[in-house]
């Protein structure tokens, strides 16, 4: 079977970019966290179905929990980025985004005692309009980013984009590995993804985990906005659709 990759965005519910408008970041500080207990569930999930995969974290709740990070990398799965307190690149100049990218990998090394190479944008947000991100996360030692949607949403998307892992930087090994999408005639859409992730039906997104695997590695993703397993059962069962692996191996094995 192929391997796909297993991705999770950690971040607590007052951080998703929907709430910005009404959330402002200096009122974090003042919200009970719930990401502990949902990593455990999850956590949970994966050492039930011995699968290892690819937690992109927050630095801002790295800074706050320093032990969930650790608790994460000693299970064995992958330490990334999800910058530090969820600003959209397109919110952000180049100076400004590589501080955010440094400041993340930073804090997530000191913790984890182990290099952090891979990174996503929060909400897809490198587009065809923010292009030198990928320049600055290979300047800052990032190996990969999985930052970009291939299709158009309301605040984001790159349509046209490729669909599959692809270099994005001439003469560099650097990657870019896009949410995972399906085709359905002309167009593309999202399978990847916390909504997108739960809203397809099982046997759809299992089977287009596969199939796009088979040309190069891709993500099935969420994030642990919410109790993951409980609301959702359905990704319970998708957990043993597909075989999984931290991004990293994925890249590192490509399939044939
Ligand atoms: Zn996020």
């Amino acid at each position: 079977m192929i391997t796909s990759a297993l991705t999770i965005d950690v971040e607590d519910w007052f951080q998703v970019s929907n709430l910005e408008p009404y959330v402002p970041r200096d009122r974090w500080a003042s919200f009970a966290l719930t990401v502990e207990r949902n990593v455990d569930t999850i956590l949970a999930l994966l050492s039930e179905k011995q699968i290892r995969a690819t937690f992109f974290i927050l630095g801002w709740i790295a800074h706050r929990v320093p032990s969930l990070v650790r608790k994460i990398a000693g299970e064995g799965h992958e330490i990334a980025s999800h910058g530090w307190d969820h600003q959209r690149v397109s919110a952000l100049s180049p100076a400004a985004f590589a501080e955010d990218v440094k400041r993340s990998r930073e804090v997530l090394e000191q913790i984890s005692a182990g290099p952090v190479l891979g990174y996503r944008a929060p909400s897809f947000s490198i587009d065809a309009e923010r292009q030198w991100a990928h320049s600055i996360l290979a300047e800052q030692g990032y190996q990969y980013s999985s930052s970009v949607a291939p299709f158009q949403h309301d605040h984001y998307g790159w349509p046209g984009a490729p669909r599959f892992a692809w270099r994005p930087l001439s003469g560099s090994p650097f990657l870019e590995v896009p949410v995972s999408t399906v085709r359905f005639g002309r167009w593309c859409l999202p399978a990847g993804g916390a909504v997108f992730s739960g809203s397809i039906p099982i046997p759809c997104r299992a089977s287009c985990c596969v199939r796009s695997s088979a040309k190069a590695s891709l993500l099935f993703s969420t994030s642990i906005l919410g109790r993951w397993t409980r609301y959702c059962p359905g990704r319970r069962a998708a957990l043993t659709s597909c075989t999984f692996a931290p991004t990293l191996i994925v890249l590192l094995c490509p399939p044939d």
